[in-house]
This record gives structure tokens, C-alpha cells and sequence, in this order.
């Protein structure tokens, strides 16, 4: 029969050498013409796979084992005794788990004659390098891109920035190359990607800081680069996992016999809840950006995909989890675009598991191209951290037994047992949830006790929020062991809860075992959840340590409107270098590290101590730059106000009103104002919102909106825009959007960050300069960045106000204009001088 179905595939003959089909066709026959499964390898790409390995017979139940002894680059095969080579959908879950993996899968009939490759391997070769004609062939005057790209014009630095990217990718080094505005960087990096990609068939993670920057690739520049470089691999967007929905979760919920106390937030939870699992039926691919609606944290992360909660292969909706669907074109892709915090999850993933060839968070891959890497200390230092807080902690202790709406993971363990008929397990289940219940509610206790000793210490004030940083005098004073002994005896009631929350999960497996079917997805959430509590315990146990001199703790204090008194407390490392070293620099082929703004007036010296490459011995690291080729000097100029009293002074803020006010109304172009602390932004808004309103002037500021959402309306109304912090990178404003960036104060880091204090105070007490080694140039990197949001295309005119007259009577004040020197400088001391200036540049 099977001889006379439709038989797709290839000859074994042109994939195997005649022993390794010899052997395959006797171990079949031996099986009776079962399944036989075996693992294949090959000296090389393109030779003729010459081992085999059977690895077992007869069931996919053991194909789990068989993905443990399998390498990147080996092909895993079975036969189908129907001899229908077509994969089935349990072959395509194998075959994806093994694509994760770098391994291959194919499927033979009995008689070994013809294959089926259902997924091919990631295999290690002899590298091929690009050569620098396919990179000339694209970015040359005449060529591909200028075939099919309108007003195309060949840029300094973009092609050289091309060579130097496809070095690094082949010969494994790190690069570290600023490229000023209008390089086409991204171009730069991706077309000798996706070239080395394609010729070695191997995977390069591009990890990026904003979103907006990803949509630019995955929607714009990667479109282009793949019509130039014929069969270009693919690039995927890789997200976190939380951002999928998870259907079996979703679907155990039962939406429709939910039972619930309907207290007045579960109605609003249930109906989320409703919403999204109509709005999947039609959207399989389960991403919550793609929700016509933004889900309360409650209804998301109660249907959000979560790894220690997540039956894998053996998960009834596997094939369609949207997850694994995600995960499965990843597999397929050369190309993974990320976001710099969840690269920097998966290196912290790898580092603590050794693990560099299969997947973590992310599928594997050789090498990193990091853009926007200016932020890569601040990303490193926050996810080489720990956090606990007292709601997160209460929260969490309210996922087993709630405080009021009794769904609580135990509640619900009663149900189901009872639903069961397993009365016996229920009554002994109330009575252990009688002891859970007096712990936790001693735990409660406790833990407000400690937070309200820590609101007594640090915040008599009682302001509504606060910070303090356990610095060394602080950590030293007596007064603190009160509160450490109250932080051990909340982490001795952890300790305490885990265990008999164990012993009930015990149990409860015991007793359900019969009933796995149904159970086991309740069982690994429990699990994951216990196993997230039993976590806390150390953070409590080492608050305030003595002994954590390489780390920086701090407490954020909150009051809330009912006057409950909360805390947030926080460690994180001061120096990240060496961690960097560890997980980043070492163990991947190579790195390219790009932006507009590393360097310091030609000198890469700050970057390279901060990033840690500085402490890098085994790899050659090249340091480039290319400038920008738009002609700056005669597009913009930097305004600088010598009338304007210092920004200390109690008038300072009614001369940035009129400033703010002057401009925004002048002509027809926006205006973008740039601050440094919220405190100064809320203060500009009271003062000129009903000025800026009187005028027909649309305010837009910073928190009142998405920031997309905020940027598109700027473009459409060319009003104003106030943003703090992040709105000093990665919004491109091109042309009349923006014609006027007013830059309130020099952006220098707040005293109050303790990251920030305590490397100052590590600086000192190494007998440096912190304010000239440290504060500085981290100011003028900013500086660099917000000044670079003005002009973004080779015509857009402007100006850059500078409100802050420390540039010009501070001895540092030279170093910040060197940070914009294309730009010629004017001071003006008067408004009438600005609007002459506005009119010179015919604003
Ligand atoms: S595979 Fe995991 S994430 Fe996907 S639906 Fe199943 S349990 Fe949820």
C-alpha cells in the first residue's frame, strides 16, 4: 500500500553513504519495520552524512532523551513504516524542539530510498568570509541599492563601516564604531550580516535599546537589505515570553463557568479576561501589542505565557502555542532581533548554566550586534540585580491563598479535589490551609512590621515617596540591626510557608496522580509559583549585608493614599565589567557595539572602561569612527542665552517659560524641550500650558501618553513636546517636525540615583576624580544624544537652545560645546536676538 502513496522527498542515496544506508535498512528490518530513530553526522557541509547512531526504537515518547544526545549540526532521523513521508504534527513538534537545538530532522521510508528533511541543521563549517566586492556590489554608486532605492546617495563611512562590520563578523573580534547621524549604520550592519549569515549558515542576534528602532528594521531597513542579497536568510523579532498568551492557560480557565466571588475588580478582570480569548480566536499569532486594547497587569498575567509554568512538547496546544510558534520561526531565522533586556536575560541564563549552543531565552547564536550600545552598562547593572518589594511579596503570597476572593492556587485545589470526590484529601486540605493561613498571616504581620520600621528609619518625613541608599556609613550604624533581625524573621516565615506549601503540593500529587490528565497544569504552576516564593527568602535574609561591598543597595519608600507604608529594596552590582567580560565578551564568536555617541572628542577611553572591554584579553578589538556626512554647519546652529540667570536662581523658571513660550509659537516647525528631572517639566507645564493653549499651540508632555503615540502627534500638529530621560535618544524627527530643541539644563546624572552615587564614591576612594572621571562624561554623552535629535536628515534646518549658562561660564562648559562643535554657536541676550536668529535660519 505504501509503495502506491505519493512519495515527496530525495534520494538517501545523494545524503548517506552506503553503510550508513545499510546499517539504517538492517536496524529497521530488526525492528519489525517500526520506528527507529538515530542521530546522523557528517564530516563536513555538503558531505555525505557517514556515522549513525540508533538511539531507540519504537516510541516518540523517547524522543526527550534523544534531544540530549544530540549536537548543533547533526541530523536526527526516523522512518515511517506507512512509507508517507509527510511530517506529521508530532514529527513537526519534534523537528522544532530539535530546530531550537541547531539539530536537523528527516524522515525515510522503510527501504531507505527516499528522505524527507523536515528541518535543516545549523552546521559548523570552514567560515567564508564576505568579500569586499559583494559589499562594494551594494553600497557603490551604481549599486544594487542605489538601483532600487529613490535619491539614493553613497555615504561616507556607510560602506567602510560595511567592511569593518563583515571583518569583525568573520575574523571574531569586537568592534566598537560610533557612527554619527546619517551613516546608515543600520544598513551598514545588516547587509554584511545578513551576507555572512547566508554563506556560513549561522545565526546573528541585533540587539537594540527601542522599539522604535526595531520596528525601523524589521518594517524598513531589512526589507531593503533582503531585496539586494538574494536569498537572504530570514529575520525574525524575537519577544519575551510574557508578551504571548499562553492557551492552555486560558483555556483551563473555563471563562464560562468561572467561579469566582464576583467582587467589583474580578467582573472587570473576567471581562479582560473574555476579551482577549475572543480576540485570539482570530489572532493565532497571541502578541500583546497586537491587543486593540491594553490588558490590566491582573487579567495578563494570569493568561501570559510563563516559562516554569509551560508543559512544552507535552502541552495539548503545543503546535499552535503562539510561543512556540514564535520560538519555531526563530529557529528558521539567520537574523534575531531583540531588545537589549532580553538579550541581557538570556546571557544571564547562560552565564549561570554555562550554556552557549542550545537554546536559553533565546535560540542560539554566534555572534551579537548590539546598537544603541551607549546604554550597556545601565541595561548590564539592572538585570545583574535583585528586587523584592512588599507588595510583590504579598502578591505573591496571594496566588495560594487569597486575602479575599478565593481563588487562590489552594482554593482551588479544595475544588478540584472535591469536584474529584475526594473527600478525604479536601478535609485534609482545609485543615492544612488553617495552618498556611495563620503563617501567612503572621507573615503579613511581620512584613509590615518591617516595613513600617523602615518608613520609622528612613522616612519620617513621611513623604510619599523616597529613596535611600545603604551606603557604607549607613550599613555600619547600630540602628540597623533592628532592622536586619526583622528582615531575617520575614525570611524565616518564607522558609517556614515554602515547606508546608510543599507538603500540601506533595501530597495533593500523591493523591491526584490518577487524575494527571487534567492536573498537571495546576501542578507546574503551583510549582513554579513555590519555587518563586521559595526565591525571596535569601533577598530578605541578606537585606542590608555588611559584607556586599561590591554591591550597591537601595530602598524605595512609598506611602500610598490610605496611608499603607510599602518598600522596595534593590541590590545591584557597582561594577559590571568583569560580568560583562564573563557573559558577553568571551563566549560569543564576535560583537560589534555600535551607536551615535561612545565617544569622548576622538577618544573611546570612557566607553572602553565603563563597558569593560578595556579588561578584554582574549579577542582583537577594533575602535572606528564615522561622522556624520550631513553638512552641520550650515544646517543648524547652537543658541545659547547669555541673559539667563543660572538654573539655581529662583528666576531661572520664568525665563525658560518665555523662552519655551517664544519659540514654540515661532514659526511652523516643532519644538522639542528636553529636561532633566520631572520636578522642572511639571513646574514648565503649569506655567505654560495655558500660554501655549492661548496661542493655538499643542502641548504634549511625557507620561500623558505612549511616547510613539506622543511623537505621531508632534509630526501632525508641530506643537510641543516636554520629555525627560528617554526622549533624549531615539526620537527621529525629520524635517519641519522638529526645527527647535531647547536643552534646559546640562544633563547631569541626579546625586540621588544611588547606581550613580555609588560608583562616584568608589571613584573617590580609589583616589580618582569622580565629577571628572565619571559625572562628566556621562553628562556629555547625553548631551551628545539630545543635541543628536536635531538634525536627522541630510535637509532638516534648526536650532539647539541651550538654557543652561554653565556651558559658557563653567570651565567644563567648553567640553559640552565640543560635544555639537559642526554646529556655529551664537549667544543672544535678549528675546528679540532669538527671533532674529529664528529668522536667520527661517524657522
Ligand atoms: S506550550 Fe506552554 S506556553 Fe504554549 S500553550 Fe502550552 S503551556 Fe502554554
Amino acid at each position: 500500500m505504501a509503495e502506491s502513496v505519493n512519495k515527496p522527498g530525495i534520494e538517501c542515496a545523494s545524503l548517506m553513504t552506503a553503510e550508513v544506508i545499510e546499517k539504517l535498512r538492517v536496524e529497521i528490518a530488526a525492528s519489525g519495520g517500526s520506528e527507529v530513530f538515530a542521530i546522523l553526522s557528517r564530516p563536513g557541509r555538503g558531505q555525505l552524512y557517514s556515522e549513525v547512531t540508533i538511539a531507540c526504537r519504537g516510541s516518540k515518547v523517547e524522543v526527550p532523551a534523544l534531544l540530549s544526545r544530540t549536537k548543533p549540526g547533526e541530523m536526527t532521523l526516523h522512518n515511517h513504516p506507512s512509507g508517507v513521508l509527510i511530517p506529521s504534527s508530532a514529527d513537526m513538534r519534534m523537528a522544532g524542539h530539535f530546530g531550537d537545538e541547531g539539530v536537523g530532522s528527516m524522515i525515510i521510508d522503510n527501504q531507505v530510498t527516499r528522505a524527507y528533511i523536515v528541518v535543516e541543521p545549523f552546521e559548523e563549517g570552514e567560515r567564508e568570509p564576505v568579500l569586499a566586492q559583494e559589499i562594494v556590489d551594494v553600497f557603490a554608486d551604481n549599486g544594487s541599492l542605489s538601483q532600487m532605492m529613490e535619491h539614493y546617495e553613497t555615504r561616507a563611512g556607510q560602506q567602510e563601516m560595511a567592511f569593518v562590520v563583515a571583518d569583525s563578523l568573520h575574523k571574531g573580534c569586537i568592534s566598537v564604531i560610533e557612527a554619527g547621524t546619517g551613516t546608515g549604520k543600520s544598513l551598514a550592519y545588516l547587509v554584511p550580516a545578513l551576507l555572512w549569515a547566508k554563506k556560513n549558515k549561522k545565526r546573528i542576534l541585533i540587539a537594540t535599546k527601542t522599539i522604535a528602532l526595531q520596528e525601523q528594521l524589521l518594517y524598513k531597513d531589512i526589507p531593503i537589505a533582503r531585496k539586494v542579497i538574494r536569498d537572504a536568510p530570514q529575520a525574525s523579532l524575537i519577544k519575551g515570553r510574557s508578551n504571548y498568551i499562553c492557551l492552555r492557560k486560558l483555556r483551563d480557565l473555563n471563562l464560562d463557568q468561572m467561579e469566582f466571588d464576583f467582587g467589583p475588580d474580578m467582573k472587570s478582570i473576567h471581562s479582560e479576561l473574555q476579551a482577549i480569548s475572543d480576540w485570539v480566536e482570530n489572532h493565532p499569532s497571541g502578541d500583546r501589542s497586537e491587543l486593540p486594547f491594553q490588558p490590566g497587569v491582573d487579567a495578563w498575567e494570569t493568561v501570559q505565557s510563563d516559562s516554569d509554568m509551560c508543559l512544552g512538547s507535552s502541552c495539548p496546544y503545543y503546535q499552535e502555542s503562539p510561543f512556540y510558534q514564535s520560538r519555531r520561526l526563530a529557529a528558521k531565522s539567520g537574523i534575531l532581533i531583540v531588545n537589549q533586556a532580553l538579550l541581557f536575560t538570556d546571557l544571564a541564563l547562560r552565564a549561570a548554566t554555562g550554556n552557549y549552543k542550545a537554546s536559553a531565552v533565546i535560540p542560539p547564536y554566534l555572534s551579537i550586534i548590539m546598537d544603541e550600545a551607549h546604554s550597556i552598562e545601565d541595561i548590564a547593572t539592572s538585570h545583574f540585580g535583585k528586587r523584592v518589594s512588599s507588595f510583590g511579596a504579598r502578591k505573591m503570597i496571594g496566588k495560594f491563598i487569597s486575602m479575599r476572593r478565593n481563588t487562590g492556587l489552594l482554593e482551588q485545589l479544595a475544588k478540584r479535589s472535591k469536584r474529584f470526590n475526594l473527600m478525604d484529601l479536601v478535609s485534609e486540605l482545609e485543615e492544612r490551609a488553617i495552618e498556611v493561613q495563620l503563617v501567612r498571616d503572621e507573615f503579613i504581620y511581620k512584613l509590615d512590621e518591617f516595613s513600617e520600621l523602615l518608613h520609622h528609619q528612613f522616612n519620617q518625613a513621611g513623604k510619599r515617596k523616597s529613596q535611600v541608599h545603604l551606603d557604607r556609613a549607613i550599613l555600619s550604624s547600630e540602628e540597623l540591626e533592628p532592622l536586619r533581625k526583622a528582615a531575617q524573621e520575614v525570611a524565616a516565615l518564607i522558609v517556614h510557608l515554602s515547606s508546608l506549601l510543599t507538603a500540601i503540593l506533595e501530597r495533593a500529587i500523591n493523591a491526584l496522580e490518577h487524575k494527571m490528565d487534567v492536573m498537571e497544569g495546576f501542578f507546574i504552576e503551583y510549582k513554579a509559583r513555590l519555587s518563586r516564593l521559595i526565591d525571596l527568602s535569601p533577598v530578605f535574609k541578606s537585606f542590608a549585608s555588611k559584607e556586599k561591598e561590591e554591591q550597591v543597595q537601595w530602598l524605595n519608600l512609598i506611602v500610598w493614599k490610605n496611608n499603607r507604608r510599602e518598600f522596595d529594596y534593590q541590590i545591584s552590582p557597582i561594577d559590571v565589567s568583569s560580568l560583562l567580560v564573563e557573559a558577553l565578551y568571551k563566549p560569543f564568536h564576535s560583537l560589534v557595539a555600535t551607536s551615535a555617541t561612545l565617544n569622548l572628542k576622538d577618544e573611546f577611553k570612557f566607553y572602553q572602561a565603563r563597558s569593560g572591554i578595556d579588561q578584554v584579553k582574549q579577542k582583537e578589538i577594533g575602535f572606528h569612527q564615522f561622522a556624520s556626512p550631513f553638512p552641520l554647519s550650515r544646517l543648524a546652529s547652537l543658541i545659547i542665552p547669555d541673559h539667563f540667570p543660572s538654573p539655581s536662581s529662583s528666576k531661572y523658571t520664568f525665563f525658560l517659560r518665555d523662552l519655551i513660550h517664544e519659540s514654540a509659537k515661532w514659526g511652523n516647525g516643532g519644538t522639542l524641550v528636553l529636561f532633566t528631572s520631572y520636578a522642572l517639566l511639571y513646574q514648565m507645564v503649569t506655567l505654560c500650558e495655558e500660554m501655549l493653549g492661548n496661542d493655538g499651540v499643542p502641548l504634549f508632555v511625557q507620561g500623558r501618553d505612549q511616547r510613539s503615540a506622543l511623537v505621531e502627534r508632534l509630526v501632525s500638529t508641530r506643537g510641543v513636546l516636554f520629555g525627560t530621560d528617554t526622549y533624549w535618544e531615539g526620537i527621529d524627527l525629520k524635517g519641519d517636525s522638529l526645527t527647535k530643541l531647547i536643552v534646559t539644563k546640562l544633563p547631569f546624572r541626579q546625586i540621588r540615583d544611588p547606581v550613580f552615587e555609588a560608583r562616584s564614591v568608589r571613584i573617590k576612594n580609589q583616589g580618582g576624580n569622580d565629577f571628572k572621571e565619571y559625572a562628566l562624561p556621562l553628562a556629555l554623552l547625553k548631551f551628545k544624544q539630545g543635541v543628536g535629535r536635531l538634525v536627522r536628515s541630510q535637509t532638516d534646518t534648526g536650532v539647539v537652545i541651550v538654557a543652561d549658562n554653565r556651558i559658557v561660564h563653567k570651565y567644563y562648559g567648553k567640553k559640552f560645546l565640543d560635544m555639537a562643535a559642526e554646529f556655529p554657536k551664537i549667544r543672544i541676550s535678549s528675546m528679540d536676538e532669538l527671533k532674529s536668529a529664528f529668522e536667520e535660519h527661517r524657522l
